[in-house]
Formats: structure tokens, C-alpha cells, sequence
């Protein structure tokens, strides 16, 4: 059975949760209007022990080329931050990503917030190093290794704040939200 996939009417704007495979053309039971169904490209989430899309507490963790097609599905690289096994729905074979505890999240903004200040301190010591010495090209190079470190910290503690907000939802609210990171 295929992951359902979050459909909008582009004529009336009615909203629903479609079983139909990515390529066909489902109806729109607003207006009638037919609409195309896309791949979905978001990874739908939820609790550990309990379906977003059915409810139902019978799942399974996927194995790992599960998980790779899994992420192949919805177009994504596997994220690097997973801290459980997707899963899989028993019931009606929904597959989701588990959301990770708040205290995991909270502590990995803690240790992003530290690299973030560490390495925008480390990229200014190296600019002004740069400035003043006889191989800028060298430290102007680590001072911007070291921003884009700094930027890539600031990414993950998007990432980690974006999925504190959406945590506490109700299955089915947060899921299909367009991740924009
Ligand atoms: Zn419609
Ligand atoms: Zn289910």
C-alpha cells in the first residue's frame, strides 16, 4: 500500500489525504476539479508507537534497505540525525519517521548553540589573522571553512527547533507541512 500523499485542489483549495500512486490524477470531491498526484517530497513523522496516518500501535522499525528506499521514496538523502529506525505501520503500511525525544532535540540545540559560537568566534580570529598575515589566501580560507561551519550549525539548530514545534502536535498536523530545510 502506498504512503499517502497530502493533495490541494489548485481550483477551490480543499485539502485532503490521498491512497492514489504519485502520477495519476485523482478528483477533487470540493469541486470535482481533477488534480495530479505528486510525489511526495516531506517525510511524514510521528510518535514512536503510534501511527500518524491510522493510529494504530502495531509497527515495526524498517531494516536498513528499507530505510534507503524509504528516503528514496520522498527524494531525500537519509538524515544524518536520526536517532530511531523509521517505522511501519502493520495496519494500513504507512511509513514514518519516529520523532525524536524533546530532551535529545534540546540537548543537540545545546551542542549546535556551542559549535555555532565556537566556530563564528573561530572565523573571526581567522579573518583578522588573515588581514594581517603574509598568506591571506591560507587563513582567509579557514576563516570561511570556518563560517560555513558555523552556517551549517545554525541549519541543524533550524532543523531541531522546526521538529520541537512540530513534536507536540496531534498525529496529522505537523506531518504534512512543507519542510523548508
Ligand atoms: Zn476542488
Ligand atoms: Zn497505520
Amino acid at each position: 500500500m502506498p504512503d499517502r500523499v497530502r493533495l490541494t485542489c489548485p481550483k477551490c483549495g480543499a485539502e485532503w489525504e490521498s491512497a492514489d500512486r504519485p502520477g495519476s490524477i485523482a478528483t477533487c470531491a470540493g469541486c470535482g476539479s481533477p488534480v495530479k498526484v505528486t510525489l511526495p517530497t516531506v517525510v511524514p513523522t510521528g510518535e514512536r508507537d503510534r501511527c500518524p496516518a491510522c493510529g494504530s500501535g502495531d509497527s515495526v522499525p524498517l531494516g536498513d534497505k528499507a530505510i534507503e528506499a524509504f528516503y528514496a521514496a520522498y527524494k531525500q538523502k537519509k538524515s544524518p540525525f536520526l536517532l530511531f529506525r523509521p517505522r511501519k505501520c502493520q495496519a494500513c503500511g504507512q511509513r514514518w519517521e519516529v520523532n525524536p525525544p524533546r530532551w535529545a532535540l534540546v540537548g543537540g540545540i545545546a551542542i549546535l548553540g556551542v559549535g555555532l559560537v565556537l566556530c563564528l568566534a573561530g572565523a573571526v580570529v581567522c579573518a583578522l589573522w588573515a588581514a594581517d598575515s603574509e598568506e591571506p589566501a591560507k587563513s582567509g580560507g579557514l576563516a570561511l571553512t570556518a563560517f560555513a561551519a558555523a552556517v551549517g550549525c545554525g541549519y541543524g539548530i533550524r532543523h531541531y527547533v522546526q521538529k520541537l514545534r512540530t513534536a507536540g502536535r496531534p498525529p496529522g498536523e505537523g506531518d504534512s507541512r512543507p519542510d523548508r530545510w
